[in-house]
């Protein structure tokens, strides 16, 4: 199913605004922005995990997008055929959008529909693999080429399971920065405001994960929702929950931004 991008300006301006006040609600009820809290206090105490402290945040100057899949990895699909790779394409553009607003440097991984192998190399067989060390590097590149603070990597995707009863957005961080931890809970926390039922934990990632075990700037991946759950699919085939649920990921980052 074509994702439609366009036209997004109003929705994001509106979502802005709304995700503007909750943060500031938010920042408010917290006692301040995790990076003014940084090094003074566990922050995932604030962000209501159990009390387990995270250590010193960095301050995150700019952000790789991660626009997960792409080209002939489809990713997860859904019961009607709705592609993860085209979903998690949308996202990223709307969040594109909303940081480069903000004044905040993006570098996309992906901006269309195409896996990141070199087409000249022997790519038969590799083509995964090639992909995955194509975006690792784009982050690398970044985070060197940034001097005014911490670049995070941002990857999006969307989750499946064989059972369709599961659903919720769940966020899983890097654990070579400790600023990972500290947003993947915000992000999760945030998500609450699109989903109050989500009882889902962030969760570490392993070697499973290849690029956040691997990155060592902060790094987080949002499984935005289930394609496996028939409602959860109806929704984010949705351009207005999309946009909805990249305000509510941006809203949550800003904080760390300096902003
Ligand atoms: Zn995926």
């Amino acid at each position: 199913m074509p994702i439609k991008s366009r036209s997004r300006l109003p929705y994001l301006i509106l979502l802005l605004l709304t995700c503007t006040s909750l943060l500031a609600l938010t920042a408010y009820l917290l006692g301040g922005s995790p990076t003014a809290r940084a090094g003074k206090q566990p922050v995932a105490e604030a962000a209501g995990t159990a009390g387990e402290s995270v250590g010193n945040t960095s301050t995150i100057a700019c952000v790789v997008i991660d626009a997960g899949h792409g080209g002939e990895d489809g990713g997860a699909s859904s019961a009607v055929g709705l592609l993860e790779k085209d979903l998690n394409l949308s996202v990223s553009l709307a969040l594109r959008d909303l940081f480069e607003a903000a004044g905040i440097p993006v570098v996309m991984t992906r901006t269309e529909d195409m896996l990141l192998y070199d087409r000249n190399v022997d790519f038969h067989g590799r083509k995964k693999i090639l992909d995955l060390a194509a975006r690792r590097l784009v982050a690398e590149k970044t985070a060197e080429a940034t001097e005014r603070g911490a670049c995070l990597f941002l990857s999006i995707h969307m989750n499946a399971f064989p059972q369709p009863q599961y659903n919720g957005m769940q966020v899983w961080y890097g654990t070579g920065d400790p600023t990972s931890q500290a947003v993947a809970e915000a992000i999760q926390t945030a998500s609450a405001t699109l989903m109050p039922s989500n009882t889902r934990k962030i969760k570490a990632a392993g070697s499973n994960i290849y690029l956040l075990d691997r990155i060592k700037t902060p790094a987080v991946l949002v499984e935005c929702g289930f394609l496996s759950n028939p409602a959860e699919a109806e929704r984010l085939s949705r351009e207005d929950y999309r946009l909805a649920l990249a305000a509510a990921v941006f809203g949550a980052v800003m904080p760390f931004c300096g902003a």
